[in-house]
C-alpha cells in the first residue's frame, strides 16, 4: 500500500454519523488534557492504553471508552483500526503517537481520521526538514557548524532520534568535543555511527520559552494558547550544586525532560512571539501543504539582546502543553477561563462538524 492521502481520509469520512464522532488518542504524554478537552466540548472519548498504563485514566475519568492494546504501537494494528473507525473516531496525534505508532506505520498504514497534518510530523522529526521549514520562514535559528574543527566557541553538540537529551553536551573546542564524544562513548549514551551525525549548534546562553501556538486552519488566525519551561534532568540537578562542587564531580549533565514548569514572556517580546509562530505557519503552507495545522510548538531560547531564537519545533500536541489543562496567562486572555490545548483542538472539531467543513482540518 502506497501512502495514504487525503481522498483515503475523505472516503472514510463519508461512512462516519458526523452527529456521534468520538475523539481518541494514545494513553500517554498529552492525552489527559486532550480527552478532558474533548469531553469539555461535548464529545466521546476512547483510549487506547497500553496494559499495566491505565491508571492516570481510571483515576481521572477522561475516557468513555478503553481499547487496551499489549503495547502501545499496536495502535496501528488492523483491528484496533477497524475498531476506532467503528466508533467514529477522530485520532488527536501526540509526541508518543509518532513515537510509537512510528512515522512509516502513520504514512503508510494508519487509516483512520486523524486532526492535523500527517505528513508535517516528518518534518518535525528530521532535523534537516526541521531546519529548513524554519530557514525558509527566516526564523531566527542557533548557528550550524558544519565540522567539529570549527568549533571557536560555547556549542551544543546533539546526535539524531528522540533520546530525551541524552548524550547531548556542550564544548568550546575541538579538543573538548573529542573528549566528550570518547566519554559519552565510555558510558554507552554514544555510538561510532552517531558520531558522524553528530549535529553541532551555537550554544545560546538564555532562557527557554516553549511557546504553544493553535493554527486554526478555519480562521486562519495563529493563536499563543500557553507556554512552558522545560525541568530537565540532571542538568537541573546538577545546577542547585555549589558552583565549586560542580567543577569538582566530573558529571556530564544531560537534558532528559521529566516534567514542565508554566511560564510568561516579557511582554515586550510577544510581538516576536507572534511573528515567528506566523512566519512558521507561513513556510509550512509553501513545503508541507496544507501546513500546519492545529497544535504546534516553538522551543525558544531568549538571549540578553532579547532575541527570541527556536532550536526546535512539534508539529503537533506538545508536552508543555500539560502546564495549562485549565488555561493559561494567554488562552484566559483569547477565550476566559478553562481553554487547554485538547479542549481547543476539540472546539475546531467541533466548529468544522457545526460548519460541514471536517475536509479542512483532517488528514
Ligand atoms: P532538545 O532535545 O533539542 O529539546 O534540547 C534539550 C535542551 O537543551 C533544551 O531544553 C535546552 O535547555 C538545551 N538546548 C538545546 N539547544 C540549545 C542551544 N543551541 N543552546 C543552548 N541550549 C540548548
Amino acid at each position: 500500500m502506497g501512502k495514504i492521502n487525503k481522498e483515503d481520509i475523505l472516503e472514510l469520512l463519508k461512512e462516519y454519523d458526523k452527529e456521534n464522532i468520538t475523539i481518541a488518542t494514545l494513553g500517554s504524554h498529552t492525552s489527559l488534557h486532550i480527552l478532558n478537552g474533548a469531553k469539555e466540548e461535548g464529545f466521546r472519548t476512547a483510549i487506547v492504553c497500553e496494559k499495566g498504563r491505565e491508571i492516570p485514566y481510571q483515576r481521572f475519568d477522561v475516557a468513555d471508552e478503553y481499547i487496551m492494546v499489549d503495547k502501545f504501537s499496536d495502535i496501528v494494528n488492523d483491528d484496533v483500526q477497524e475498531k476506532l473507525r467503528s466508533m467514529n473516531v477522530i485520532v488527536i496525534p501526540h509526541g508518543s503517537f509518532v513515537a510509537y505508532a512510528g512515522l512509516d506505520r502513520i504514512e503508510d498504514d494508519f487509516l483512520v481520521p486523524m486532526f492535523g497534518n500527517r505528513d508535517i510530523l516528518r518534518w518535525e522529526a528530521e532535523r534537516d526538514l526541521e531546519r529548513k521549514l524554519l530557514t525558509e520562514g527566516n526564523v531566527r535559528i542557533p548557528y550550524k557548524y558544519s565540522d567539529p574543527s570549527e568549533i571557536d566557541r560555547a556549542v551544543m553538540v546533539k546526535f539524531p532520534g528522540a533520546r530525551g537529551g541524552r548524550g547531548y553536551f556542550v564544548a568550546s573546542s575541538t579538543e573538548e568535543f573529542n573528549q566528550k564524544i570518547e566519554a559519552m562513548k565510555e558510558r554507552g549514551w554514544l555510538e561510532d555511527k552517531d558520531v558522524a551525525n553528530a549535529h553541532i549548534e551555537e550554544y545560546v546562553a538564555g532562557c527557554n520559552y516553549c511557546i504553544h501556538y493553535f493554527y486554526s486552519a478555519l480562521n486562519d488566525e495563529v493563536e499563543v494558547l500557553g507556554m512552558d519551561t522545560r525541568y530537565e534532568s540532571s542538568i537541573d540537578g546538577f545546577v542547585r550544586m555549589p558552583a565549586k562542587d560542580q567543577l569538582d564531580v566530573s558529571l556530564s549533565p544531560s537534558y532528559v525532560v521529566t516534567g514542565n514548569h508554566p511560564a510568561v514572556i516579557r511582554e515586550s517580546l510577544l510581538t516576536q512571539v507572534f511573528d515567528i509562530g506566523d512566519k512558521l505557519v507561513e513556510s509550512a503552507k509553501e513545503l508541507v501543504k496544507p501546513g500546519l495545522n492545529g497544535p504546534f510548538c516553538m522551543q525558544t531560547l531568549v538571549n540578553d539582546d532579547l532575541e527570541v531564537i527556536c532550536f526546535e519545533i512539534s508539529a503537533r500536541s506538545d508536552g508543555g502543553t500539560n502546564t495549562f489543562m485549565g488555561g493559561s496567562p494567554y488562552s484566559y486572555l483569547k477565550y476566559g477561563e478553562g481553554m487547554s490545548m485538547g479542549r481547543r483542538v476539540a472546539r475546531e472539531i467541533k466548529t468544522a462538524i457545526k460548519d460541514d467543513k471536517l475536509e479542512i482540518i483532517l488528514t
